[in-house]
């Protein structure tokens, strides 16, 4: 606990919120704090975080008591309710709990103990990762599979790895931070596209055509993106990529194992198994574990991530329990159990855009483990998130720098055990909050406001 909160009661207490500075600012405020006093100099931060969970609108940082299921007990900086319906867990198919994964956890955790025993280039590896390797290489067709041990890790590491200074990315302007961070690691010459605009991307492809015909161009989107649950046109991006001479990189860290024929994702749903450059993934999300991965059809990819990228080589390997527990999602998820999960995860996401849509609410993107609400204002998004915290609704408001400043919205992501009375228990406080929200006093906005 960071601070006690404020006793708040939402009925009156609205005008003291906006008033008391909570609601204003931004993160982006305090990224680049001046002074030679590293360790002091974010002071102006602590305290403006400390303001914020003083009255109930940081939402960051909190505690889940127990595995991520869709009724969870919560402790956080001025939370009222401990237990509630959550949102704000990453587990799309329910896989955390299954009975099956537990047991396979359970069994290897016993037969080689809790930790990895150095990078996957030192002994790191295990028969479990092997085999993973293996059934991800099978279900993507694209065998040559490089592990990491975080999603992060695959995504920056694929990126820093493969592209040298004198190279070009071309990225969506909404992909994730990982992705961002890895471009800007790797090269000075990233250019953003417009998000999933294929025009724009053939626009970029063809000025550095232009110019540089011999230089490398790694295009980078996402098969499913995490804050707009919207997917690009997989196939004419390809398509382009071949045109120009350059390659293309799909994270499909939240569709793959949730979406698509026999949980192929958004790569499967378009028909583009095997057909795509380079695939890389996050375990976090479907999977129940840490972890990420990177596929690819060239044996020398894998080669060259395996000595160049930074979170492969010189970080210690998925554990075996690690490898063990996705591998043991793989198979629930690619079974015909696993096209009932996928099936009870899309009735849930149907069924709650449908009942926020009659709430009068605008989910944006489309169908999926990811329903996203955007409120654009920064205060109202933390007043919605605080509003449903209180009446056991668990969600995660977002603002910088997890989307651009201006675009804030709450993000639900679904699991696939979430019960249909869940689903219109949260839809209707949803529309509550959201609309007392909107209607609350906003922070004046100062010039400094704007980041
Ligand atoms: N890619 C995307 C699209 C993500 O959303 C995330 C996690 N939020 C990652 C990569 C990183 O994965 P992990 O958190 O498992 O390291």
């Amino acid at each position: 606990m960071l601070n006690e909160p404020i006793p708040f009661d939402p009925a009156h207490d609205l005008d003291a919120l906006a008033a008391s500075g909570a609601l204003g600012g931004n993160v982006a405020l305090f990224r680049q704090p001046r002074g030679r006093d590293l360790l002091r100099r974010a002071a102006p931060l602590e305290e403006w975080c400390a303001l914020r969970a003083r009255h109930g609108v940081w939402p960051y940082g909190r505690t889940l008591d127990g595995p991520p299921a869709p009724m969870a007990t919560v402790e956080g900086d001025g939370l009222a309710a401990r237990q509630g319906i959550n949102f704000a867990s990453q587990d799309y198919l329910s896989l955390a709990a299954h009975p099956a994964v537990l047991d396979a956890a359970m069994r290897v955790l016993a037969e080689c103990g809790p930790h990895s025993a150095g990078s996957a280039i030192l002994l790191g590896n295990s028969r479990y990762s092997g085999l993973l390797e293996e059934a991800i290489g099978a279900l993507l067709a694209c065998q040559h599979v490089t592990l990491f041990p975080t999603g992060w890790g695959a995504a920056f590491g694929a990126v820093t790895a493969l592209v040298h200074g004198s190279d070009h990315v071309l990225i969506d302007a909404l992909a994730h931070a990982s992705l961002r961070q890895g471009a800007q690691a790797a090269t000075r010459n990233v250019s953003a596209f417009r998000h999933n605009d294929c025009d724009h991307l053939r626009e970029l492809l063809a000025g550095i055509r232009a110019v540089d015909a011999g230089g490398a161009i790694l295009v980078v989107t996402e098969g499913l993106f995490s804050m707009d649950a919207d997917s690009p046109d997989l196939p004419l991006m390809q398509y382009l990529c071949r045109e120009y001479g350059a390659t293309l990189l799909v994270d499909v860290a939240h569709d793959l194992g949730a979406m698509g024929p026999g949980g192929t994702g958004a790569i499967g749903a378009q028909g583009m198994l095997g057909r795509i450059d380079i695939v890389m993934g996050a375990f976090s999300k479907t999977f129940a574990s840490n972890g990420g991965f990177v596929a690819c059809l060239e044996p020398s990819v894998r080669r060259q991530l395996q000595l160049f990228a930074g979170p492969h080589m010189f970080s210690n390997a998925l554990s075996p329990v690690q490898a063990a527990t996705v591998l043991e999602c793989l198979r629930i998820a690619t079974s015909t159990e696993g096209e009932r999960l996928r099936a009870d995860l899309m009735r849930n996401a149907v069924e709650l855009r449908a009942l926020l849509h009659e709430e009068g609410m605008r989910c944006i993107g489309s169908a999926s483990p990811i329903v996203p609400l955007l409120l654009g204002s920064e205060s109202a998004t933390r007043v919605a998130g605080m509003l449903l915290a209180r009446e056991q609704v668990f969600v995660n408001p977002m603002e910088f720098p997890g989307v651009p400043l201006g675009a804030a919205r709450l993000r639900l992501q679904l699991m696939a055990r979430h019960t249909p009375a869940q689903i219109r228990t949260a839809a209707r406080k949803l529309g509550a909050a959201v609309r007392r929200a909107l209607e609350a006093p906003r922070p004046a906005l100062r010039p400094s406001d704007q980041g």
